[in-house]
């Protein structure tokens, strides 16, 4: 019987012939496989006699395994696992949050300054394509590389979520009269949020391209590259800034239903850039070949890059001082989380000295929702209910 506890000796199967793949194509070719391959990911693997077998924890892998990925069980990859039952666990929608006051707010001549208003429509602006993209990548892209079944159940409700954050900023544009066309087309139009989608978008055509496969160490690389700039940079970083101007905004009393729409997306993003963390030192630790030192350099490099990016979208977005924020201070805040990625990922620090200069962020985020596998278990989560502020 087979057992479910990732602890526990895999179980005993009958020997096999040693598989490789010039012994898996002569089997396909001379008929002993009668059914068509399940999937297209890669054939020579999921066609292989494997499928005919029960699962082996031994044969899973993140990548490049080559175990039938729809088993799910036995569970080797238990951190993938228990974020999908917490993303669960977190479920919300954007229509349970009452927008009134917003519109009141939004709709007063005197209600916001003209500051005010160029962060909430840069903020949408950004956000409202950034979660499209953010789904597209995993969709059409990460899903199908991915061969641990744990961690596709988790791709699977985090494309979910990303569809929800973009059905929250549409809400919220929809909720205050905004011209959609100006918002929705801001990545074309403003430089600030181009310069940032045009930095992602080379990353996440590697991964949807139907032409590249994993299996090379060059290939595995591209694909760890890319985990690394959507966990890390788009979303470990690209959204902090925009996420602190709203909060902030929540925190004065000011557009306090976008911002709990904002909290609750915060929450969901933690959860997605953890996983993204464990999946990529997963992949190293499966695949320490990969981990060179002119890779860690070229990481390096990258996070440098997000921070300069991100760091023009805080100018751009607060010419001036406004709601006791200033583009200087997200330089400072900027390299903290840069820092804090790099270490996550087992890269040395970046920047010398990077103080948060938003402790209030921290305790939303850092101390209480962002702890991954490698660092030690979460243990809160929220099943709707209230969001505090302090
Ligand atoms: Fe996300």
């Amino acid at each position: 019987m087979l057992s479910f506890d990732d602890d526990a000796p895999a179980p005993a199967l009958p020997p096999r012939a040693p598989r490789t793949p010039e012994t898996i194509r002569a089997q396909v070719l001379g008929g002993i496989l009668s059914r068509e391959p399940v999937h297209d990911i890669d054939v020579e693997k999921e066609a292989a006699p494997d499928n005919f077998h029960r699962v082996r924890l031994e044969d899973k892998r993140v990548i490049n395994g080559s175990a039938d990925v729809n088993q799910l069980v036995p569970f080797k990859y238990r951190w993938a696992w228990e974020k999908y039952l917490a993303g669960c666990a977190n479920h919300w929608m954007p229509q349970e949050i009452n927008m009134q006051r917003d519109i009141e707010l939004w709709k007063n001549p005197n209600g916001l300054t003209d500051d005010e208003r160029l962060i909430v429509k840069r903020n949408l602006g950004f956000f409202v394509t950034a979660d499209s993209l953010a789904a597209n990548n995993i969709v059409l892209g990460t899903y199908r590389h991915i061969s641990a079944p744990e961690c596709r159940q988790y791709l699977l409700r985090q494309a979910f979520e990303e569809a929800i954050h973009t059905h929250a900023y549409q809400y919220i544009v929809e909720s205050l009269g905004l011209d959609e066309g100006e918002i929705f087309n801001a990545y074309h139009e403003i430089k600030s949020i181009r310069d940032k989608d045009e930095f992602l978008i080379p990353f996440i055509n590697t991964l949807t391209d139907p032409a590249f496969k994993t299996g090379t160490p060059e290939a595995d690389q591209e694909l760890l590259k890319s985990l690394i700039v959507f966990a890390c940079i788009m979303e470990g970083l690209f959204f902090y800034v925009g996420f602190v101007q709203i909060l902030a905004m929540g925190r004065q009393n000011k557009m306090t239903g976008s911002s709990e729409q904002y909290q609750y997306i915060l929450r969901d993003e933690s959860m997605h850039c953890n996983f993204g963390i464990d999946l990529i030192n997963t992949i190293k630790l499966e695949n320490p070949h990969l981990w060179t030192n002119e890779f860690k350099a070229e990481i390096t490099e990258l996070m440098r890059k997000g921070v300069e990016l991100e760091y023009k979208y805080a100018e751009d977005t607060m010419p001036r001082g406004v709601l006791g924020l200033n583009a200087p201070m997200f330089k400072e805040y900027l390299r903290f989380i840069a820092n804090r990625r790099c270490q996550q990922i087992g890269l040395d620090p970046i920047f010398d000295k990077a103080d948060n200069p938003f402790p209030w962020m921290a305790e939303m985020i850092d101390l209480k929702k962002e702890k991954n596998f490698f660092e030690t278990r979460v243990t809160e989560y929220q099943t709707g209910g209230a969001l505090s502020w302090d």
